[in-house]
Parts: structure tokens; sequence; C-alpha cells
């Protein structure tokens, strides 16, 4: 007998009928003789839902009790789902987050699991149960529910399979895998057998929205294997996994583009030290995190300074740089909104040369203007206006000729 964690999107439980649908599968799995976890999502739109109704009450509302409104979706989706599992004949108890007990810091609304405790949920699986997680929510050392963050139930579900020491972790949800770019913005994207952890964790943290980071990463310090595939069909998915498992090691594995920066220029600053400890430390103290950083070289003494911080974040942004204004002594300060980032990364990027200016020459073909460009051994990254995003990520699918049979790219 296995221990199999099950976890199911949004999508997947967005209608009563769905829901059933997840019964079923889920049913079926323990009757092939194993034991099962099911991490559930809310239902597809709930959490935007409760999240504009925080923004309509109180748009300054405070942390803790974004939390404690926001993962009630999946405490909806989780009793539902036990209630469709009992339906069924089967046994089933669903689980809140400080019930399994999934512990985290205390950074509400992207909190960080700290230790999972699983007493609970054993004992509930060795009753007969299959035992239904609510995802994305933990509990803090001061007994407050905590949130893990947009798409956090990917990572409940890896760390509970971490816990559990499951032998299977699947994550099912509205697509039959990780492709080599979002199959909804590119007909051509072509499904990966494999990927490995480090492309995947570069690939979700540049915008790729399929897994959260923070599961990719707890699965690489623990070795889990995780099978991306859909909730719809029995088709086999995506095995993300160490590198040596990856049968082949592309140039570029994948393209991933996010829409959720925006770029601000400092103009005229002086040319000496201090000035960029002063803007950057101004802004970490606000809480905001910046991406890409440029600096111009310097003419008569002055420079510019160029870097990205989350849409969100941009208005909080400008007026930080304002107030420390006084102190740094920009002669004028721009901001875009307009932006996106596309990206392209492989683990064989490492060992060829011409890939970035294989990139730019593609872009450069379509008239797309880069503005900030940022690398890293198996990375590409342009900014570029946000009109040209589906452009620039059909384009670049098209060079890396990413397209092709249901294999793995090969070099
Ligand atoms: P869930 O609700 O199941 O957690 P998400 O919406 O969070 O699902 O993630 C699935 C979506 O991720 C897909 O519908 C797809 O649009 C998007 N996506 C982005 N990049 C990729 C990729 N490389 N491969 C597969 N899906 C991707
Ligand atoms: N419901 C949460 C979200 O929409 C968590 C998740 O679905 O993974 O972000
Ligand atoms: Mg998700």
């Amino acid at each position: 007998m296995g221990l199999v964690v099950q976890k199911y999107g949004g999508t997947s439980v967005g209608s009563v009928e769905r829901i059933r649908n997840v019964a079923r599968r889920v049913v079926k799995t323990m009757r092939e003789g194993n034991q099962v976890i099911v991490v559930v999502s809310a239902m597809a739109g709930e959490t935007d839902r409760l999240i504009n109704l925080a923004n309509e009450i109180n748009p300054e509302h405070n942390r803790r009790e974004h939390d404690m409104l926001v993962s009630s979706g999946e405490q909806v989706s989780s009793s539902l789902l036990a209630m469709a599992i009992e339906a069924l004949g089967a046994k089933a108890i669903s689980l809140l987050g400080s019930q399994v007990t999934i512990r985290t810091d205390c950074d509400h609304s992207r909190a960080r699991i700290t230790e999972i405790g699983g007493h609970r949920v054993k004992q509930a699986l060795n009753d007969g149960n299959i035992v239904v997680v609510a995802g994305f929510q933990g509990v803090n050392e001061n007994g407050d529910i905590t949130t893990l963050g947009r798409g956090g139930s990917d990572t409940s579900a890896v760390a509970v399979a971490a816990a559990l020491n499951a032998d299977v972790c699947e994550i099912y949800t509205d697509v039959d895998g990780i492709y080599t770019t979002d199959p909804n913005v590119c007909d051509q994207a072509r499904k990966l057998t494999h990927i490995s952890y480090e492309e995947m964790l570069e690939l979700a943290s540049l915008g790729a929205k399929v897994l959260q980071i923070r599961s990719v990463e707890f699965a690489k310090k623990y070795g889990i294997p995780i099978h991306v595939r859909s909730s719809f069909s029995d088709s086999p998915g995506t095995v993300v996994c160490k590198e040596e498992e990856c049968m082949e090691k592309a140039i570029v594995s994948g393209i991933a583009y996010s829409k959720n920066d925006s770029k601000i220029t400092i103009c005229g600053i002086p040319d000496r030290p201090g000035i960029a400890a002063s803007i950057f430390s101004a802004i970490a103290d606000k809480g905001i995190v910046v991406d890409m950083i440029i600096q111009n070289i310097s003419a008569d003494g002055l420079t510019d300074l160029t870097f990205t911080v989350p849409k969100l974040d941009y208005g909080h942004a400008l007026e930080t740089i304002d107030e420390i204004n006084d102190r740094i002594g920009a002669c004028e300060v721009v901001g875009d909104r307009n932006i996106a980032k596309v990206s392209i990364v492989g683990i064989g990027m490492r060992t060829h040369a011409n890939v970035a200016s294989r990139m730019f020459a593609a872009l450069a073909r379509e008239n797309i203007n880069i503005k900030m460009i940022s690398t890293s051994e198996i990375k590409v990254s342009c900014v570029i206006e946000e009109k040209y995003t589906e452009l620039a990520v059909r384009i670049l699918h098209q060079e890396f000729e990413l397209a092709g049979e249901d294999t793995n790219e090969d070099d």
C-alpha cells in the first residue's frame, strides 16, 4: 500500500460537478489500495472574490484579518469534497491547516511553513479515512491563521508529502502537464515529460504560475518528485525531478512571461558611494521587493538608476523615492507600468554561448525594443512593452524550436 498526496486546484473544484469528479478520482485511488491525502484549493474565483471584498471594505486592511478571510475559501472546498467522498460510500475527514498542524512564521499573507505535525493526519488515515486538507493555510505561534501566498496550495501539498514521507505527490490542474510555455498563450507549446527542479524554479519565479515557487523549493530540498497532470483526463503529465533524471538537457526548455512588474528610473543622481544603498534600503524597509536593477555609466558625476518593482507596489515605491529625494537629489523620476518580462530558461544554456544573442535578434526582427536585460546561468530575461508579451513568447518559442512531438527537447 502506498501513501499518495493529490492536490486539486481551483478550476478542478470549481463547481459541484467538478468536486464530484475529484471525489470519484480520489476514491478510485484509495480502492486501488492506497492511503490518500487530498489537498484542495478554494473553488475557482473564490480567493479573488474574497480579496476584492476586503479591498472594498478597507483597502488598508491588516494582514491578519486578510488571512482570516481568504483562508475560508479552502475551508469550504475541503468540507464539500469530504461530503462528496462520503456520498460515494468512502470515509473522509477534512482538516484545516491548524488541525494538520501546518506551522508557519508570522508573515501574514506570505507565510513560510516551518514545521508540519501530521499526527492527526496519520491517525485519520489509519482509521480508514481519505484525509482532505485545506490548502494555502497554516497556523502561527500565536494560534492565528496564516496563508502561504497566491498559489500556496501547491506548497501545502508538497510540504505534507515531505512531512508524511508520501510515495507520490500529484498536482492536478487545468492543463495536463508543464509545457514549453503557457499553452493558453502559445498553441505550439509542447508538453514536457520531465523538467528539472532548477528549470522549474526559474520558470515559476519568472511568471509560470503552474506551480508556486516555494512548492518547487520544498520538492527540491526533500527530493520529492512532483507529477503535474490534469484532473480531467488520465494522461501522464510532467514529472519535476532531479537534473540527473531528466533524460535530455535542452538548451532552452521553456519560456515564461510576467506582467506583474513596473519600471522606475531615477535620473541625474550623484555617482558616489552610498546613493544606491540609501535608495534600496528605503524601498526594502517598506517591504517592497526589487527585481532587476541597471545603473548607467556616469556623465558629469551624475548617473541614472532603473529598477523594477511589483505593479502592486508601484505607487508606494514612487512615494518612498519622493520622501528620500532630499538626501539623494535626483533630477527626475520616471515610471512605466506598461512593461512585461519575457524569459528563456534551460540548463543547457550553461554550455552554449549564443543563446542570449539569438533571443535579442529574434525580438529585434519583430521590432520589439528591449528595455532591460538580466541573465543567470540558466536564464535570460528581457523587459519589453507589455503589449508585445504574447507575440514575444510565440516568436521565442519558434526561434528555439520548442514545438514538436510530446517528448523532451534535445539539443
Ligand atoms: P490551479 O488552479 O490548478 O492551481 P493555476 O491557474 O494556478 O492552476 O496554474 C495552471 C495554469 O498555469 C495554466 O492554466 C496555464 O495557463 C498556466 N501556465 C503558465 N505557464 C505554464 C507552463 N509552462 N505549462 C503549463 N501551464 C502553464
Ligand atoms: N486559493 C489560493 C489562490 O487562489 C491558493 C491556491 O489556489 O493555491 O491563490
Ligand atoms: Mg495554482
